[in-house]
């Protein structure tokens, strides 16, 4: 049976192009005991996929040249050599860019299409769902009144720290990189304010007349400039959850240190980064109440759509530039 991957063809060098990937042919192996053989239905696309190209040590493992791009899917059972996986069942798995891809059973996670939308496992019922309701509420620790500021707001991240804020009962205000971003986290997912900072003549200045009250929590996905402004406008005992760092991801030099540190003593704040995996054994409560939240419509998705595997790296490319709005996923093949 003939496979297409997308390999990773160079390493690359600040922002990614889509010569760095490489579209390939190859002939599937055969199937061991426990191995179930699944075809892609939709691939995620995400952020740490830009740390994983390149050869810096990081909490996982680089990616080598030549190596199929890795990723998160929905997958349909083609063929199962595991009795606990049959002909046409669905299950999450880590097989990466590729149409067709083989996975030991044991490290699939079987999904159940009448529970919900196949794809939201990929979003708010998976990874970027789970990083938000962690990382706001282990971290963040948000008390009700207190206001809290997400940037990359309307990502798939993003868009759900900000609503389960809303849920905790304080004001939020969302960071994000366009008009129409901004829109829809103010009047559809319920954010009491939000602004372009692409547009904003000055993050700083534009925050503090967001935030009168100063700010208790910050959920930061992003950094640079974006955090430079919002380390100004703590208050005192403040919580920082570092979840992400994306302007930083394409750089080519070391960031000159972490800035305004002054900020974190003077308000005797806490900096804390936050890695999802480490939460996973706890995932199963976290999404039976996201999965509540979202049952009584008080939480709200949505989904980016990039058709066709051979436009994955356009997809991803399209991640970093901001062409989402919520999670970014490509569709491979089509629900059956
Ligand atoms: P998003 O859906 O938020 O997509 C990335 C977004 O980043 C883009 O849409 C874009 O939105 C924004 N962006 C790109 N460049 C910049 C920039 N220079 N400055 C500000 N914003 C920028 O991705 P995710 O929700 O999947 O991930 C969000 C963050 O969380 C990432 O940093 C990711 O690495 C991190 N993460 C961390 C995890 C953890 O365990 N700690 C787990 C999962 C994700 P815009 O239009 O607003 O610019």
């Amino acid at each position: 049976m003939q496979n297409t991957q997308v390999l990773l063809a160079a390493r690359p060098v600040g922002a990614p192009k889509l010569s760095d990937f490489r579209v390939f042919q190859t002939e599937l192996p055969e199937l061991k005991e426990g191995e179930v053989l699944l075809e892609a239905v939709y691939l995620s696309v995400d952020p740490y996929m830009r740390g994983r190209m390149s050869d810096t040590k990081s909490y996982a493992a680089p990616m080598q040249v030549g190596d199929v791009m890795v990723g998160g899917v929905v997958g349909r059972v083609l063929r199962s050599n595991d009795p606990g996986f049959s002909y046409g069942d669905y299950a999450e798995a880590f097989t990466g860019w590729q149409h067709y891809g083989i996975s030991a059973a044991k490290q699939l996670r079987k999904l159940d299409p009448q529970a919900g939308p196949l794809s939201a496992s990929l979003s708010v019922m998976g990874i970027p769902g789970l990083t938000a309701y962690f990382g706001l509420l282990d971290v963040c620790k948000p008390k009700r009144g207190e206001t809290v500021v997400v940037s990359g707001a309307a990502g798939a991240v993003g868009s759900i720290v900000g609503q389960i804020a809303r849920l905790k009962g304080c004001p939020v205000v969302g960071i994000a990189g366009s008009d129409e971003k901004v829109k829809w986290l103010t009047k559809e997912l319920g954010f009491d304010s939000a602004f372009n900072y692409k547009t904003a003549p000055n993050t700083h200045a534009k925050l503090k007349d967001l935030c009168s009250k100063g700010i208790d929590c910050y959920f930061d996905n992003v950094g640079g400039t974006i955090t430079d402004a919002v380390f100004g406008l703590l208050n005192p005992n403040a919580r920082i959850a570092i979840c992400g760092q994306i302007s930083q991801y394409n750089n080519t030099e070391a960031e000159l240190g972490p800035r305004n540190l002054s900020q974190i003593l003077v308000k005797t704040a806490t900096v804390r980064g936050f890695l999802v995996m480490h939460y996973l054994d706890q995932a199963r409560e976290a999404l039976i109440e996201m999965g509540g939240w979202l049952r009584e419509g008080k939480l709200k998705y949505r989904e980016t759509f990039v058709d066709g595997l051979e436009n994955a790296p356009a997809a991803f490319l399209g991640l970093l530039n901001g062409e989402n709005t919520g999670k970014m996923l490509v569709r491979v093949a089509p629900e059956r």
